[in-house]
């Protein structure tokens, strides 16, 4: 299966026994990242966290149907 990585738009060739890819093809909404803007992201979260400016928000929890309602009206 390929991926297109949605930050470089490097198309990527994944390893279909991997389960990321399986989370991947199963639910298309979930956004590929490539490991390079992983990494490069990572490195920037660490550096924000350390800056001291930085707040860990809890996430918000919502259930299934919401999360239905909420996917529907986006795509509409
Ligand atoms: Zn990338």
């Amino acid at each position: 299966m390929n991926a297109k990585c949605i930050l470089c738009e490097r198309v990527d060739e994944l390893d279909n026994r991997e389960f990321k890819t399986k989370q991947l093809r199963n639910k298309p909404i979930r956004m590929y990242l490539c490991p390079e803007c992983e990494h490069r992201i990572a490195i920037n979260t660490i550096s924000r966290v350390n800056s001291g400016h930085f707040n860990f928000h809890k996430p918000a929890v919502i259930s299934n149907s919401e999360l239905k309602k909420l996917i529907d009206t986006n795509t509409k």
